[in-house]
């Protein structure tokens, strides 16, 4: 069992005062993530380093599971602390952990010890040499590389601790969520706006999301589908406030009152306009969509350009230049895929004209969208008071 885990992340771009920005808000992340499983655990910052120590018994595989899903983190080390200070002590811990962690022993490896503990009775080299040795020993199918080892052992000599670790599990990268603001993502049920939320989390935004329903269009199990991709991005982004509108009758509105072929764009617009109006209200600096040009007929340039003009707050869209292929792997490796091809219908795919424009003129859709005057300010107002929040990675 690991007592420890001591957490790699990127330090280009976070000298100086936005360091400890970036490493308070890392800390605040793992915190508040490792609540999510049993155990007692302590995350501390030590000489400019994150550590976690468990205080307690608890599940490896579901505390790697965490540290492996925040961003920030671009490795994970597990440590061993060696209770016995000795060098004989730590020559017998190294000779275990060898023997433990790897089942095949024919690497090339290579001790690296550091020293932050000055008082320690031998020099790092001397620990290098004198550990080396004791493994090589206890292992002859070994061999040692100080140039390009297979395998680097570290050693750590604290004052109140001594660590062994070599093992690095790769971590998402990126920026801890919350040192750059947050956004309000149109999280839809499809494969492509799980994805783009987490791409602008990855970036250090905290996101919140809004889904637009439309009850008995769409079933129940089509909120659930949007409910389980924010728990599946959570895991990521921390928690995520999902609002849920009810769109309905604004959608039969506009089916009634405007032509159909661009039922999809104006759909769109009251979209934006709904998102930024419940993003004003919290706080977020922009909008984030999963829209890719020319993968439809709603993402050609023009009805981009129809769409981007029913907000003015700043739109990001972040999978703006992706392949559909890439943005499917890309849901694969980050867990929503299968949740995204679930079959269940989303608004769109109901109110879906079989002709859409596909390069509508902004200035004919604005004179099809005086046709919804008389009533849709105070549609949205209602569609508005709808709002049904859910705490989204609380109760993961
Ligand atoms: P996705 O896979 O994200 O559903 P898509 O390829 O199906 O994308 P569209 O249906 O054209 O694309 O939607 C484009 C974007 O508009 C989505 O990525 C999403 O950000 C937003 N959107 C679409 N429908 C909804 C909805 N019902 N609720 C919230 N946002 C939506
Ligand atoms: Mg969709």
């Amino acid at each position: 069992m690991f007592q420890a885990y001591l957490i790699k992340y990127a330090e280009i771009g976070v000298k100086g005062k936005n360091r400890y920005v970036f490493e308070d808000a890392l800390v605040t992340q793992i915190r508040s993530n490792l609540r999510r499983i049993e155990g007692e655990f302590k995350v501390s910052k030590i000489n400019g380093r994150i550590f976690v120590h468990t205080l307690s018994e608890y599940n490896y595989d579901e505390m790697i599971d965490i540290l492996t899903h925040i961003f920030g983190i671009i490795a994970v080390c597990p440590v061993q602390v060696i209770q016995n200070h000795t060098i004989e002590g730590i020559n017998e811990a190294a000779v275990a952990y060898v023997r433990d962690n790897y089942e095949d022993k024919s690497f090339s490896f290579k001790v690296d010890t550091r020293r932050p503990n000055k008082a320690y009775p031998l020099t790092s080299m001397e620990v290098d040499a004198r550990v080396g040795e004791a493994v090589l020993t206890a292992f002859p199918s070994l061999r040692v590389d100080v140039h390009n080892p297979e395998v680097l052992i570290h050693i750590e000599l604290r004052k109140e601790d001594i660590y062994i670790y070599s093992k690095e599990i790769k971590g998402p990268g990126g920026m801890p969520v919350g040192t750059n603001g947050k956004a309000m993502l149109l999280l839809s049920g499809g494969i492509d706006s799980p994805v783009a939320g987490y791409m602008i989390a990855k970036r250090g935004v905290h996101i919140d999301a809004v889904y637009f329903n439309a009850p008995p269009y769409t079933s129940e199990r089509a909120k659930q589908k949007v409910i389980d991709l924010a728990k599946i991005v959570s895991r990521y982004a921390g928690i995520i406030y999902l609002h849920i509108i009810n769109f309905t009758d604004i959608q039969l509105y506009i089916y009634e009152k405007c032509p159909h072929d661009e039922l999809t764009i104006i759909m769109r617009r009251y979209m934006m306009k709904i998102a930024q109006a419940i993003a004003e209200k919290n706080d977020c600096l922009g909008l984030i969509t999963g829209e890719s040009i020319g993968q439809v007929a709603s993402q050609t340039m023009k009805s981009l350009f129809a769409t981007d003009d029913a907000a003015t707050m700043p739109v990001y869209r972040p999978l703006i230049g992706f392949d559909k292929q890439e943005i499917i792997d890309l849901s694969k490796q980050i867990g929503t895929y299968e949740t995204s091809i679930l079959p269940y219908e989303d608004c769109c795919t109901i109110f879906v004209a079989k002709h859409p424009v596909t390069k509508p003129n902004l200035n004919i859709i604005k004179k099809s969208e005086l046709n919804l005057s008389e009533k849709i300010d105070s549609m949205v107002e209602e569609a508005l008071a709808t709002d049904e929040v859910l705490i989204i990675g609380k109760d993961y």
